[in-house]
């Protein structure tokens, strides 16, 4: 467990986050057009700041928290609410799965 930045806040309610969980993938590669080098970018996704609360609700899997790899946000939120750029943060586990 590793302590958040005092000026980090939760990704979930906006508290002053005191923990930071590892993401459930550490990269986010992203490939919309193979053919466009460009678009063949590796992100690498930072910790989850949360709350002590919300820590305890995704270790427990209570609360899901999401991404949006849209440029303006690049941030995590609760899964499936709408992010700063509209675009619902979105699932990191098992989206690449087939
Ligand atoms: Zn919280
Ligand atoms: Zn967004």
């Amino acid at each position: 467990m590793t302590a958040a930045a005092p000026s980090t806040t939760c990704v979930v309610c906006s508290e002053p986050a005191t923990e930071a969980l590892d993401p459930p993938r550490r990269t986010l590669a992203r490939g919309l057009d193979p053919a466009d080098p460009s678009y063949s970018v590796t992100v690498i996704l930072p910790d989850i700041a949360l709350c002590a609360e919300h820590a305890g609700d995704v270790r427990q899997g209570k609360q899901l928290v999401g991404w949006c790899d849209n440029e303006r946000c690049r941030s995590y939120g609760a899964l499936s609410e709408p992010s700063a750029c509209g675009h619902p943060f979105e699932t990191l586990g098992a989206s690449k799965r087939s």
